[in-house]
This record gives C-alpha cells, structure tokens and sequence, in this order.
C-alpha cells in the first residue's frame, strides 16, 4: 500500500467511528443520528486528507481560517470536488467581512455586531445572504469570542433585521476540560438561551445549535447540538493549534 492510501484509510476508520459515536449519543438521548451534523475540520490538513474524507462519506468541511478557506475552495474546484459544503467557524476580521461573502454553505463564528453588520453590507453589495451563527461566549472566559447571552438578549432585535444574514442559530466553544462531563453546563446553558430568543422572536430559525468538539461532543448531542464540528479525531491532532 502506497502512504496515501493508508493515510485514506486512516481517515475512513476514525469518521467510521466518530459516526459510530455520534449515533450512540444521539440515540442516548432520544434523537436520530441523521439530526447531528458532522462538520469535519480540515484546518490545517492538505486537501488530498479532505479528498479521502470525502471519499468516505463526508461533505460538511470546516475551516478556521478565511485564507486558508479561501485557498482549499480554489484547490477543491481545480480538483472538481465541487460538492463539498464549506463551514467558516473561525474568528472575522472587521475588515475581512468582504471576503467572507463566498460560497459557504454556514458562517459558525458571528461574534459581535460589527461583523454582523458588515457582512451583511457586504453580502448586500454582492447580492448575496449568507447563512450564519451568532457565536455565544456562555462561559465568560475573556479568551474566547463571542456575545455574552445578555449582550445577545439585548441586541438579536437588530441583528435580525439585518438584510445580507440569515440567522439560523447559535455556536459556542466550551473551555476545554480534561473530564468532557465538564462541558455540560455551558451547552446546557445555550440551549436554554436558545430556547429564550425562541420565545422571544418566533418568527427566526433557531434551529441549530453548533457546540461539540473532539474532547466533548457527545455530552454536546446529549445536551441538544444539531452540528458538531470535529478535527482531531479524524485528522489528527495539530500540536496545539
Ligand atoms: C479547530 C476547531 C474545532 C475542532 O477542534 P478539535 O478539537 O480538533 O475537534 C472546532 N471548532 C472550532 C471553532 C475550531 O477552531
């Protein structure tokens, strides 16, 4: 065997498993395999890894970075794997809304109201309406991005009304925790904020909820995720990235 076709095989054996795991813990708690979205993080990994993915099943591939996005759209159409379905879940630049306007099928990380704003300028200019996220910081850590639920409580009213987005839910990262049980109360704690801008504008799509990383996403699915988005465990870890 050639080192690809072992790295393709690798790489089918952990999505095997992480969809073997992702059934156990949906039906755990009452729901469908096929109601979590596996988003698999290709950052940092060469397009021939998202290629042999893709051979194995998957479609839904996320990237942190917009560059680098950007750089594996291209390779991918020069490839004509044009069925991918990209997810930017990465930090915006204020001044990279612009390029944020792509063919993305969901932008995860909306973390405050001056990239939602200028996106949806953005997108308006292109005669585009992108899909996104409203990413929540639910455990208040000062490294992590995103609205505070108050802030969001307060401020939905006007990011809803904005033109170029279409909300469609909300995203958060849990601090990473040795013992994954950890996690529990931060996505408890996004859904139930769901829940309340629910109430609050029934006539928005609140329906997904991407939460669950490698370390914890089967407490994630438990607690309610419709998405989970997954690098290490099916490409390998990236020394600390
Ligand atoms: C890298 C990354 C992930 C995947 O993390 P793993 O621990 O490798 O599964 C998920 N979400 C975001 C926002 C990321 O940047």
């Amino acid at each position: 065997m050639t080192e690809e076709t072992v790295r393709a095989a690798e790489i089918a054996a952990n999505l095997a498993e992480i969809r073997a795991r992702i059934a156990v813990a949906a039906q755990r708690s009452g729901r469908r395999p096929e109601d979590v979205l596996l988003v698999a993080v290709s950052k940092t990994y060469p397009i021939a890894d998202i290629a042999a993915a893709m051979a194995a099943g998957q479609r839904d591939f996320g990237e942190n970075r917009l560059e680098e996005l950007w750089s594996k759209v291209e390779q991918a159409r020069a490839l004509s794997l044009d069925i991918i379905r990209w997810h930017l879940i990465g930090t915006i630049q204020s001044r990279k809304t612009s390029d944020t306007v792509g063919p993305f099928v969901l932008i995860h990380s909306i973390d405050r109201a001056k990239i939602a704003t200028r996106l949806s300028r953005d997108a308006v200019m292109a005669g585009n309406v992108m899909r996104v996220l409203l990413e929540v910081n639910v455990s208040g850590e000062a490294s992590k991005h995103g609205f505070t639920p108050d802030e969001l409580l307060a401020q939905a009213g006007e990011l809803l009304a904005l033109p170029g987005i279409r909300v469609c839910g909300l995203m958060t990262m849990a601090p990473f925790e040795a013992e994954p049980e950890a996690t529990r109360p931060v996505f408890r704690a996004l859904c139930g904020l769901r829940e309340r801008l629910a109430d609050r504008y029934p006539a928005s799509d609140w329906g997904e909820l991407s939460m669950g990383m490698t370390n914890d996403f089967e407490v994630a699915i438990e607690e309610g995720a419709t998405i989970v988005r997954i690098g290490s465990a099916i490409f390998g870890s990236r020394n600390g990235q």
